[in-house]
């Protein structure tokens, strides 16, 4: 069955801590909880790890979070040979902050580049240290350093980076904002989550369900690491953290 978990890192990406309810233990022993902080592996964005503690102090690690049968049925997986809870055990959880918040610089970074290059999606994965965007192109027609240039523009320019639902008639009504060439939003809920940058989203707005940093200044330094051939009509972009290492 799916459970529907309070997902507070979509209203919040800054929550590191946060008090929940054993739902549910599945057979392989994933935990399911009233509501959590761990973002679960969708989108490109790898799963939040962490622990949750137990009333006597004892912690369980969260070595992975993901997706059960929707995106609101949220999992978090311990390693083998771990204590499992109880149902309707109250837990205290905390995330392994310094990797989330990589990772939230990191996604927002690849949003940016989803601005600079703007072109169709084929692909895209977001790590700690390097992320990548498939772009359908044949050829990408400017250099690494022109790119790294624009982004960090984007990243000094310090831009609000902010979340808005709207409803699936207004998607429809805007077919632009989708970027990705394969990958549709889920409609029929009603509401889609546009993550915007700009005041007003005067640099960007498309549908994302991951998590962001709040301000494009806090991506930090960044720098296109390499653009590699992928077939006849695909480049991927690999984006790192830090200045541009000399040629
Ligand atoms: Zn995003």
């Amino acid at each position: 069955m799916a459970y529907r978990t309070n997902a507070l890192f979509r209203d919040d990406a800054y929550l590191r801590t946060a008090d929940a309810v054993v739902v549910a233990v599945n057979d392989r022993g994933g935990i399911i909880l009233d509501r959590t902080i761990f973002y679960a592996t969708s989108g490109g964005q790898p799963g939040d790890t962490g622990t949750l503690e137990r009333a006597d102090g004892s912690l369980i690690a969260v070595a992975a979070t993901i997706t059960g049968e929707t995106k609101d049925d949220i999992i978090h997986v311990p390693p083998p040979e771990q204590a499992v809870p109880e149902v309707g055990e109250p837990v205290k959880l905390a995330l392994d902050w310094q990797r989330r918040h990589l990772l939230m610089r990191m996604h927002t970074a690849c949003h940016l580049l989803t601005v600079v290059c703007p072109f169709p999606i084929t692909g895209a994965s977001v790590s700690e240290d390097d992320s990548r965007i498939d772009f359908d192109i044949p050829d990408a027609g400017f250099t690494r350093e022109d790119v790294t240039a624009r982004l960090m523009e984007l990243v000094r320019a310090d831009h609000p980076v902010f979340a808005r639902l709207i409803t699936d008639e207004e998607l429809a009504a805007n077919p632009g904002l989708v970027k990705s060439k394969n990958v549709r939003p889920p409609v029929g809920t009603g509401k889609i989550r546009l993550v915007c940058i700009g005041e007003n989203a005067s640099i960007d707005s498309q549908p994302c369900g991951g998590t962001h940093v709040k301000s494009t200044g806090e991506v930090g330094e960044i720098h296109i690491g390499k653009v590699e051939k992928k077939g006849r009509e695909n480049r991927r972009f690999r984006i790192r953290f830090g200045p541009m290492p000399p040629a």
